[in-house]
């Protein structure tokens, strides 16, 4: 059988970190065994599954580049993919279970249940369900049932033994059956829990290697059990260590963005989110760091996925995403900063492409995430300029600033080229004929075209500025010079 692997998300939020980097491991291992990735919706909990987050998470992974082969939206022979949708296959199996004798009625309510803890907890005992109805004869199910009692399910759990895998990340794991009791499998609603639900599913969907995160690993002993009571062969199970904030406790929301959205918001880019999440965990070699979503596709091992829980790191993020941003062609960044600006509602529309090439060519290296765009570039998007007031103050004290910006201006305005080359050519010669070193008028004209100290190559600022503004900022530079100089001197 080849390798069929799951993705299945409970729909109660945005796709977050930690499921983001289980539903790409189980991508990356499908891709590089030639397997099958399927996604699967568990949304049997009405409550807390909502359409919002179904779309959230389609988006989020789409946006990643995970394609799934069988799931919502494309099919596949083991469907339907969302468990709401699949009541008729969880009923069917409960009823086996229970007609073999594995799993029996408790018509405890929540109110006899909360007691037994509590007299538990008392004694210090374990929380355990102590299987008051596990005895009940069929007369006595079948008085309850007539007052109108609706029954959960239980699996009937034997005494003693114990519950064993090998775990390919964790190795051997063995859990004493005793710790658990008979837990639920199907709720009085009718509705299957999870463990049960899943055993089905990942049994008829012929899933070869369950991949997840530990927080599941206790479930793991009950859906074992449950595969021996069906008489099935389980998958293998793999179950990946967490994910730690920069403190060292588990990853949450408490520790900054979260969501594959949120990043989104601050400037990453795909192909930087899938090689940081891979690398939560993962390791090629120790060394190289930098993959493509291709390569990783490749090179994925579940056998190189660690056991030692890895920490969430911000700057790591940036850092790849400034390495992948510089590996894309200047084209293709040009593009993500253009439809990242629009999504943020920017009007793009008012640059041609070259203009947005000759943008990124300017922000250079600068550029780490999309946001960087707008903090560096904020001069050449806006029509309205923000000036740094200490970069406003340094023009003040310097004699005649008013004046060369005017004439800078003029010659400006007066250039028909305006390329790199005569902007250039056109500065050196003003500096030279008022008697300023080249880079004292180049410092006058960043602040007043870019409001700061600092900025990319100032050629290139006027090429992006264009004629039109470029004339009127040095002018709305001359006249405040002007109004402010002789005010302080006066
Ligand atoms: N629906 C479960 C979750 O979102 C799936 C766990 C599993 O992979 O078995 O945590």
């Amino acid at each position: 059988m080849g390798v069929r692997v799951r993705f299945a998300p409970s729909p109660s939020g945005y796709l977050h970190v930690g499921g983001a980097r289980t539903a790409l491991y189980n991508y990356l291992y499908a891709r590089a065994n030639g397997g099958t990735f399927v996604l699967r919706i568990e949304d049997t909990d009405a409550a807390r599954s909502t359409d919002e987050s179904v779309r959230a998470i389609f988006d989020s992974m789409r946006w990643l580049g995970m394609t799934w082969d069988e799931g919502p939206g494309v099919g596949g022979p083991f469907g339907p993919y969302s468990q709401s949708e699949r009541r008729v296959h969880y009923d069917a199996h409960a009823k086996a279970l229970r007609e073999a004798g594995r799993a029996y009625p408790c018509y405890c309510t929540s109110v006899e249940l909360d007691a037994m803890r509590e007299e538990q907890a008392t004694r210090k005992a374990p929380l355990r369900y102590d299987g008051r109805c596990r005895g009940l004869s069929d007369a006595q199910r079948a008085e309850r049932e007539a007052a109108g009692a609706k029954p959960a399910l239980r699996y009937a759990l034997a005494p003693g033994g114990e519950t064993a895998w090998d775990d390919v990340v964790r190795g051997a794991v063995t859990f004493q059956n005793d710790v658990l009791d008979d837990f639920v499998i199907v709720r009085s609603d009718g509705l299957p829990t999870y463990n049960f639900a899943c055993v089905v599913d990942d049994h008829e969907m012929q899933i070869s290697h369950v991949i997840r995160g530990d927080d599941h690993i206790s479930n793991t002993p009950r859906q074992l059990l449950l595969y021996a009571a069906f008489g099935w062969a389980p998958p293998i199970f793999a179950h990946a260590a967490m994910i730690l904030g920069a403190d060292g406790s588990r990853l949450s929301k408490r520790h900054g963005a979260s969501s594959v959205e949120a990043f989104r918001d601050l400037g990453i880019i795909p192909a930087a989110l899938d090689n940081f999440l891979a690398l939560l965990g993962w390791a090629y070699d120790g060394t190289r760091e930098i993959f493509t979503l291709a390569e990783l596709e490749e090179l994925f091992k579940l056998e190189r996925v660690g056991r030692t829980p890895s920490t969430f790191n911000m700057e790591k993020l940036e850092w790849l995403n400034g390495q992948h941003l510089k590996r894309e062609s200047e084209e293709s960044r040009a593009r993500y900063v253009r439809e990242f600006l629009s999504t943020r509602g920017e009007d793009v529309s008012a640059h041609t492409e070259e203009w947005w090439v000759l943008f990124v060519r300017m922000l250079g290296e600068r550029l780490k995430t999309l946001v960087d765009a707008k903090t560096y570039g904020r001069f050449a998007l806006e029509d309205k300029l923000e000036m740094d007031a200490e970069a406003w103050t340094s023009v003040i004290e310097r004699p005649g600033a008013g004046d060369r910006f005017e004439e800078l201006a003029a010659r400006l305005e007066g250039d028909n080229e305006f390329s790199l080359a005569s902007l250039e050519a056109l500065t050196r010669e003003l500096a030279a004929a008022s008697g300023l070193k080249a880079g004292e008028l180049i410092g006058l004209a960043r602040v007043a075209l870019t409001g700061r100290k600092i900025s990319p190559g100032i050629f290139e600022v006027m090429v992006l500025l264009g004629k039109e503004r470029s004339v009127a900022r040095l002018r709305e530079a001359a006249a405040r010079w002007r109004a402010e100089a002789g005010v302080s001197r006066a």
